[in-house]
C-alpha cells in the first residue's frame, strides 16, 4: 500500500473510534497531536523502506533511512509484526514520557491514536501480494485472501481505483450517518 492509503486507513480508525465510543473531552492540543501521531503510526512500519513515506516526514530522513535500513533487514520484516508493534509501543511510550515534561497533551489518547495507526498499517498490508510476517521471527507471511494472486499490488489499479476511494467513501458514510456526533465532538468536546 502507498503512504497515502496508509494515512487514510489510519485516519479511518479515528473516525471509527469517534463513531463507536462515547465522546470524551480532550484539549485541542491533544486532538491535533493525536491526529499527527495517528498519521505517523500509519506509516511507521515502512521505516524498513529507506524511501518510505515515514522518512520524508523527518528532516534529512531519506539519508537517515538509508543508514538505518541495513539494520532493519529487507522490507516487511520485524516492523511489520506483532513484535514490531510491541517495540513501537515501548518507543512511543518512552517518547511521550519525555515530551510530557513540556507538551501538555493527554498521553493516553496520543498513544492510542499512534497504535491504531500502526496496526491499521499491518492490517492494510495484509491485503497486498507481499503479505505480512505477523509472527516474525517466524518466517511466514500472512495474507488475506490466502491465495496470493487474489491480493492487491501496491500502488496499482485496485488500490487507486477501489481501496483508496472505498476508504474515502467509508469515512464519508460514517461521518454522514453520525454527523450530529461529529459536530458535537468538535463543538463541545474539543476544548481549548
Ligand atoms: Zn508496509
Amino acid at each position: 500500500m502507498t503512504g497515502r492509503t496508509h494515512d487514510l486507513a489510519a485516519f479511518t480508525t479515528i473516525t471509527f473510534l469517534i463513531v463507536t465510543q462515547p465522546l470524551i473531552h480532550i484539549s485541542l492540543a491533544t486532538g491535533l497531536v493525536a491526529l499527527a501521531a495517528n498519521m505517523i503510526g500509519g506509516v511507521a512500519p515502512d521505516i524498513d523502506q529507506p524511501t518510505g513515506k515515514v522518512w520524508h516526514q523527518v528532516p534529512a530522513g531519506t539519508i537517515l533511512g538509508r543508514l538505518v535500513h541495513p539494520f532493519l533487514g529487507s522490507h516487511r520484516t520485524i516492523s511489520h509484526s506483532i513484535l514490531g508493534a510491541f517495540i513501537a509501543s515501548l518507543i512511543i511510550k518512552a517518547v511521550l514520557n519525555y515530551t510530557h515534561t513540556f507538551l501538555l497533551v493527554d498521553n493516553g489518547i496520543v498513544y492510542l491514536a499512534f497504535m491504531l495507526g500502526y496496526v491499521s498499517h499491518l492490517v492494510m498490508d495484509t491485503f497486498t501480494k507481499e503479505g505480512v510476517p505477523w509472527l516474525f521471527p517466524v518466517p511466514i507471511k500472512f495474507g488475506i485472501p490466502p491465495v496470493k494472486a487474489m491480493r492487491i499490488t501496491t500502488g496499482k489499479f485496485i488500490e487507486t481505483i477501489l481501496v483508496f476511494p472505498g476508504l474515502l467513501l467509508f469515512n464519508g458514510y460514517l461521518m454522514y450517518m453520525n454527523y450530529g456526533k461529529f459536530l458535537d465532538f468538535i463543538r463541545h468536546y474539543v476544548v481549548r
